[in-house]
């Protein structure tokens, strides 16, 4: 059993949700190679690895996830075009860890796209859809569900129906708008960004905190404001959003805790952004 960071009350794991290669220069958008291939390096054919792994969060009063991996639905055609690597094994990992996923009673959705919503709906034994987390009510901003309903152009190629339908239709779905106590120590924030409802989850317990910016702070590289993603819907509003946060749950001490980083889990970073700590600790950098 893998150890968990300590937050106070809480225990932080991660599980596995797949890994895939994606195209270096769309997780840098406007940073040239010359650059980002000093702190990730790429394949041949430009491609570098990722991982989607989601947050497990066990609280005295919850057993919450944070966004829920590729999922088990990906055809063999989008396996290949997303050069998926390693399946996700979100169940298993649970099983690992004592828990079903019956005890998961809280999805918080940081946003919709593919890699953090495909693992809402799995494939049982019997290649039936299910919900993964089927007691679980899953957070979702109302900006973001917004545009899960009515995807512009570009987000139809990301927000696929088959992650949300089943969703809707039992009832576990809870829209909300703008910041919220979720429960003790466990909260929201609308943050925009990435997409136009990305949110943010903060947790805190005796007087710890961690945060999980989702695709505003993929991995420890994008560690630079001004390095975002051409992912990213609202690049402006990423980088003031990055420098604000990080200005803010800097000074609390607080864990940044990452979900595509295939080397480090979390770390805490100075006032001037340096990386001052990292989870696991024998991987400091
Ligand atoms: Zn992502």
């Amino acid at each position: 059993m893998p150890h968990p960071l300590i937050l106070g009350d809480f225990q932080l794991y991660w599980l596995n949700g797949g890994s895939f290669r994606l195209d270096g220069g769309t997780m840098f958008g406007a940073v040239p190679k010359v650059l980002w291939q000093k702190k990730y390096t790429a394949d041949a054919a430009n491609s570098i690895p990722l991982v989607n792994d989601l947050l497990l969060v066990k609280t005295p009063q919850h057993t919450l996830v944070i966004d829920t991996g590729l999922g088990n639905k990906l055809t063999a055609k989008q396996l290949s075009i997303f050069q998926v690597t390693s399946p996700w094994s979100v169940v298993t990992d649970l099983t690992d860890l004592g828990l079903s996923r019956d005890d998961i009673d809280l999805v918080l959705l940081t946003h919709c796209d593919f890699d953090h919503a495909g693992g809402i709906v799995m494939l049982n034994e019997e290649k039936k859809e299910e919900l993964t987390f089927p007691r679980a009510l899953h957070y979702v901003q109302k900006a973001e569900w917004e545009d899960v309903e009515t995807p512009c152009h570009r987000a139809q190629s990301t927000y696929w129906a088959e992650n949300f339908d089943l969703l809707k239709r039992e009832g576990q779905l809870k829209i909300i708008e703008g910041d919220l106590e979720v429960g003790p120590g466990i909260r929201l924030r609308h943050t925009g960004g990435h997409t136009r409802g990305h949110q943010l989850v903060e947790l805190s317990s005796q007087g710890k905190t961690a945060v999980h910016l989702g695709d505003l702070f993929p991995t420890h590289a994008h560690i630079n404001p001004l390095w975002i993603m051409a992912y990213d819907n609202f690049p402006l509003q990423v980088i003031e959003r990055k420098k604000e946060y990080f200005n803010h749950y800097g000074k609390l001490n607080s864990w940044f805790t990452f979900y595509h980083d295939p080397q480090i889990k979390a770390c805490k970073i100075t006032e001037q952004g340096d990386i001052k700590a990292t989870w696991p600790p024998s991987l400091q950098r």
